[in-house]
C-alpha cells in the first residue's frame, strides 16, 4: 500500500471509530472540539499536557462497557478520568492525540443507600463531597475526606486508593469498598456490588482494582461502608520542639484518646509562616513562634463533651514537656481556622515560587530520622532550598515538599527535580519506606517504580495486566511502563 493510501485508510478507521462511539453515547456524550477538551487534558500540577482523539462521557455502565469493547476492537487506548484531581498524571492521556479519554462524570447516580446494612452504592462519578452529604442525609458518616473532595470522584479515589485526613481511624479509600462494579477491557461487566463484610470465597477481586489507576478496567460503581455520625469534635493545635517529640506525642494521644483520635497532622513552622504571609486570611494559632506543630482532632459519638478528654491528654503532654503550648478550638469557626492552615499549605507554597514534591511513607519510628537526613540531603543538593514537610504523621505519611531558595530562578530550581527526587527517595528506601504513600504512581513515578519494586511483585503485576488487558488498551504507560 502506498503511504497516501495507508494514511487514507487510517483516517477512515478514525472516522468510523468516532461514528460508532457517537452511536453508543449520543451527542451529549462525545466531545470532539479541542477547546472543549482542554479542561480534561491539563492536570492540577501542570506537569503533563495531553491530547486526545475525543472525550467520551457515557452515562450508564452498559454504555461504558460498550465504549471499552469498541476501543479494544480497534486497539485504541482508553484513559479513564474522574474529577481530574490526581497528582501523578494518571488521568492525562499522552501527547499522541490517539487515545480516547473516558470521563466518568456523567455516571453520577447514588443508586442505593441501605441504612440497615450501613452501606451506600454509588456510581463512579459521584464526588466525595456528594457521597459525604448523601451519608449525612440518613444520619450516617462517610469519612473519606481531603482538600479536593469537591471534585474528586469515588471512582478516582478507589482507583488511587486515596487517603486523606481520616486514615488513622477509618483507613484509605479501598477500606470502604465492600463491593465494586467494573467494566473490563474486553467489555464484560464484573458485577461485584456486594454488601458483605465477610466473604472469603476465593481471590478478593474488589481489592484488585483498588489502586490500579485505571490500568485493569474502569470502575463504574462501588458499594461503600457507612459509619455512625460523630456528635461532636475536639480540635487542637499543639506546639512542639521537634519531630521526635511529635512522635512521642502521637503515642500519648493514641493511648489516651483511643479510636476517637481521627486526625494527626504534622506542620512545620515554615509551613505556618508561609500560610500566614501568603495573604489568604489565616490566623496565627499562637502568639509565640514554635519550631513544629501538630493539628489533631477527636470525635465523640455520645453526649460526652469532647474537650474534656482532649484537655486531660494535653495537660499530660504539657506537664511532661512533650508539648510547648496547646490551643483547643473554642468554636466551629476556630476549628475551621485551624484546618485552614493545614489545607492552605500547598497553595501557600505557590506564592514562594517553585516546589518539588514527594508523597512518601515510612515506619512511624523512622520519621524523625528521615526528616533530619532529608533536610541535610536537600541542603547538600540545592543549598538554600526550603523543605516544608507536612502531613499525615499519624499514618506515617509525609508530604516532603521542597520550596525553592528565596529569590532563586523558578525554572532553574525545577530543572533539578530528578536529582532532588533521587536524593529524597534514596533516604526513604533506606528506612524501609514507600515512594508513593497515597497519590499513586501514574506517569510520574512509573520509571521509579521499576527501579524500587521487588522484581517478583512487578512480574505478578505484569501477569495480572496481561490477562485482564491483553491488548494493553487500559491506560497504557501508567503505573507500569509500556510493554
Ligand atoms: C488539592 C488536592 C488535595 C489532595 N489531597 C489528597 C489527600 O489528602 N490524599 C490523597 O490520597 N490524595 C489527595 N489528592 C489526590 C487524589 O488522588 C485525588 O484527589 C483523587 O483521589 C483522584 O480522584 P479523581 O476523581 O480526581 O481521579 P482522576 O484524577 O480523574 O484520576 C486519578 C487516577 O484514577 C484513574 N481513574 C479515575 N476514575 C476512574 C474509574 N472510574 N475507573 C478506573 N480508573 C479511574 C485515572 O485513570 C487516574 O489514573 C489531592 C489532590 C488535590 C488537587
Amino acid at each position: 500500500m502506498t503511504a497516501a493510501r495507508s494514511r487514507k485508510a487510517r483516517r477512515t478507521v478514525k472516522t468510523e471509530l468516532i461514528e460508532r462511539l457517537a452511536a453508543i453515547v449520543g451527542d451529549k456524550g462525545l466531545i470532539l472540539d479541542r477547546a472543549d477538551m482542554l479542561a480534561y487534558l491539563e492536570e492540577p500540577r501542570g506537569l503533563y499536557h495531553g491530547a486526545a482523539r475525543c472525550v467520551v462521557r457515557p452515562s450508564t455502565v452498559d454504555e461504558t462497557a460498550a465504549v471499552i469493547r469498541l476501543c479494544n476492537d480497534y486497539r485504541v487506548a482508553v484513559v479513564p478520568q474522574g474529577g481530574n484531581t490526581g497528582l501523578v498524571g494518571g488521568q492525562t492521556p499522552d501527547e499522541s492525540g490517539e487515545q480516547v479519554l473516558l470521563s466518568l462524570q456523567r455516571m453520577n447516580a447514588i443508586r442505593e443507600i441501605d441504612v440497615g446494612s450501613d452501606t451506600m452504592t454509588v456510581e463512579a462519578g459521584v464526588t466525595l463531597a456528594r457521597a459525604q452529604d448523601a451519608a449525612a442525609s440518613v444520619d450516617r458518616y462517610f469519612p473519606l475526606s481531603y482538600a479536593s473532595e469537591g471534585s474528586a470522584t469515588i471512582g478516582g479515589a478507589l482507583s488511587t486508593n486515596a487517603g486523606g485526613i481520616h486514615v488513622l481511624a477509618y483507613g484509605s479509600a479501598g477500606d470502604f469498598a465492600l463491593g465494586i462494579e467494573v467494566a473490563l477491557a474486553d467489555g464484560r461487566i464484573l458485577s461485584g456490588l456486594s454488601k458483605l463484610r465477610k466473604d472469603n470465597t476465593g481471590y478478593h477481586l474488589t481489592r484488585l482494582f483498588i489502586g490500579a489507576e485505571g490500568t485493569l478496567g474502569v470502575v463504574t460503581a462501588a458499594t461503600l461502608k457507612l459509619f455512625p455520625s460523630p456528635r461532636a469534635h475536639a480540635t487542637a493545635f499543639v506546639a512542639l520542639d521537634d519531630p521526635e517529640k511529635a512522635l512521642e506525642f502521637l503515642h500519648l494521644a493514641k493511648r489516651e484518646l483511643g479510636p476517637s483520635l481521627h486526625a494527626f497532622e504534622l506542620i512545620p513552622r515554615i509551613g505556618v509562616d508561609l500560610v500566614l504571609r501568603s495573604g489568604v486570611g489565616a490566623r496565627a494559632p499562637f502568639s509565640d513562634h514554635h519550631p513544629w506543630h501538630v493539628l489533631l482532632e477527636t470525635s465523640v459519638f455520645d453526649g460526652t463533651p469532647p474537650e474534656e478528654t482532649m484537655f486531660a491528654m494535653l495537660s499530660k503532654a504539657l506537664e511532661s514537656g512533650l508539648a510547648r503550648d496547646a490551643a483547643v478550638a473554642a468554636s466551629l469557626d476556630q476549628r475551621a481556622a485551624f484546618w485552614r492552615i493545614r489545607e492552605l499549605l500547598p497553595e501557600a507554597q505557590k506564592h514562594e515560587g517553585g516546589s518539588i514534591k514527594h508523597d512518601v511513607s515510612l515506619p512511624l519510628q523512622k520519621i524523625p530520622q528521615f526528616l533530619a537526613e532529608a533536610a541535610a540531603g536537600v541542603e547538600c543538593c540545592i543549598p538554600g532550598a526550603r523543605p516544608v514537610p507536612f502531613g499525615h504523621l499519624g499514618d506515617g505519611n509525609i508530604h516532603y515538599n521542597v520550596t525553592q531558595p528565596p529569590g532563586a530562578d523558578r525554572d532553574a530550581f525545577l530543572s533539578r527535580r530528578a536529582e532532588l527526587n533521587e536524593a529524597v527517595h534514596a533516604i526513604v528506601l533506606l528506612h524501609g519506606g514507600s515512594i508513593s504513600a497515597e497519590h499513586g504512581v501514574g506517569r510520574l513515578k512509573r520509571e521509579l517504580l521499576e527501579q524500587v519494586k521487588d522484581p517478583v511483585s512487578l512480574g505478578v503485576m505484569r501477569s495480572i495486566k496481561s490477562v485482564l488487558d491483553p491488548n494493553f488498551i487500559m491506560n497504557p504507560g501508567k503505573v507500569l511502563t509500556a510493554r
